[in-house]
């Protein structure tokens, strides 16, 4: 095991570190680390919630420098996202001088436009309000030393290969580029082969796409009493904070209505919602006043929410590295995390897919009986 005192990191920076209450670096924060600091270009892949946010964030605060201008963008696929990756740093950053920034669409531009000419040292935005910025004059980038991709498969799969080159084509060559990304598909290759110099592959749990910490499982359920299913399986688990995937918007809106008419502590988060509404349901889901997040994946892309104990895969994810990523929502940072996955009888070639691509066979189970869940609940009570 390697200590964060072995990196020659500032003690400001470390003092930082202790008060997140990180004691050990993760595996892949312990490999990228040293080697961002060398300056070379660096592909990280790990699984979801192994901690890549600081194994760029550490290297990114230890090396700015004081001078107020843009030194450091981080690019990632959603809002939220960056709002998330944005307070990890501040919270590197804590002890030392670097400012830092999130821009994402939906915030209003004139705040960000105030916060940009006030000096930062580095920007975390998603790509189309990056760019907006750049051509409106508000962003430059020609000073810039490094560029991360988080979650570049992510990027990719949203269609964001356009902003992302254009926006990489505004900074000087001479960076260093590190991109970040839990799946390494043809897509992400192409781009780490356009725009980085002899990358250093860093792959941790090679061969494990999954995190072994999150059971699977799956229901067989039909179409037309799906609703009904679910919710006698949610009504099975104890659970605490759970994150429900629909295919569509319209779907997830459709749930939450259910959901709420039964009783249920529900909400839901899509990206038709404005970003008031959306960062709303965020707190309140971090709050715990809500129990069950119904979301659609672009909602839900990367979210690092504490102690959600299940994923339902209330639709099945049309293929295997977006499973990967629903369920990476659970298990993070070493707790335990369960995933369910409700299959139509036409969809039992997707779920073979899926097996297939992470080397997991799920156990396939019928719905729970009423009684079953009678049987449930009273043994939940008895524990408590
Ligand atoms: P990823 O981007 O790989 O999905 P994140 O960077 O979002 O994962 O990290 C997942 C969680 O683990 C976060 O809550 C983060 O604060 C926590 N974490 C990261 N590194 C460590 C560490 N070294 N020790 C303890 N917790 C950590
Ligand atoms: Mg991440």
């Amino acid at each position: 095991m390697s200590l964060f005192e072995e990196f020659g990191l500032h003690r400001r920076v470390l003092q930082a570190i202790h008060d997140m209450g990180f004691e050990a670096p993760s595996p892949i924060q312990a490999a990228c680390i040293p080697i961002v600091m060398e300056g070379v270009d660096v592909i990280g892949q790990a699984q979801t919630g192994t901690g890549k946010t600081a194994a760029f964030g550490i290297p990114l605060v230890e090396m700015m420098t004081p001078d107020p201008h843009v030194q450091a963008i981080v690019l990632t696929p959603t809002r939220e996202l960056a709002i998330q990756v944005a307070g990890e740093i501040r919270k590197i950053a804590k002890y030392k001088r670097v400012r830092s920034v999130p821009i994402y669409g939906g915030q209003s531009i004139g705040h960000q436009i105030r916060a940009l000419k006030q000096g930062v040292h580095i920007v975390i935005g998603t790509p189309g309000r990056v760019l907006d910025h750049i051509r409106r004059g508000t962003l430059q980038l020609g000073q810039v030393r490094m560029v991360v991709l988080d979650e570049a498969d992510e990027m990719l799969d949203m269609g964001f290969i356009d902003d992302i080159e254009a926006i990489l084509r505004e900074t000087p060559e001479e960076r260093q580029t590190l991109l970040f990304s839990a799946t390494f598909p043809s897509e992400v290759k192409r781009l780490s082969g356009r725009y980085m110099r002899d990358p250093r592959h860093v792959t941790v749990n090679r061969g494990e796409v999954t995190v072994p910490r999150i059971d699977q499982i799956c229901y067989k359920v039909l179409d037309r009493n799906k609703l009904e299913s679910l919710c006698r399986i949610v009504d099975s688990e104890e659970i605490q904070l759970g994150i429900i995937f629909c295919r569509t918007k319209r779907g997830v809106d459709d749930l939450v209505e259910a959901l709420l008419a039964r009783g249920y502590m529900a909400d839901g988060l899509h990206g038709d919602l404005s970003q008031a509404q959306r960062d709303r349901v965020m707190r309140r889901f971090r709050r715990n006043e809500i129990e069950l997040l119904v979301a659609t994946d672009v909602a839900a892309r990367g979210l690092d929410v504490d102690d959600v104990t299940h994923v339902v895969n209330y639709d099945i994810p049309q293929d295997p590295e977006s499973y990967v990523h629903r369920i990476g929502r659970t298990g993070r940072a070493g707790k335990h995390g369960l995933a369910i996955t409700l299959v139509t009888p036409r969809e039992y070639k997707l779920l073979k897919q899926i097996e297939r691509e992470t080397k997991v066979t799920m156990d396939v189970r019928d719905v729970p009986s009423l009684e079953d869940v009678a049987e449930r609940q009273a043994e939940m009570w008895r524990n408590r």
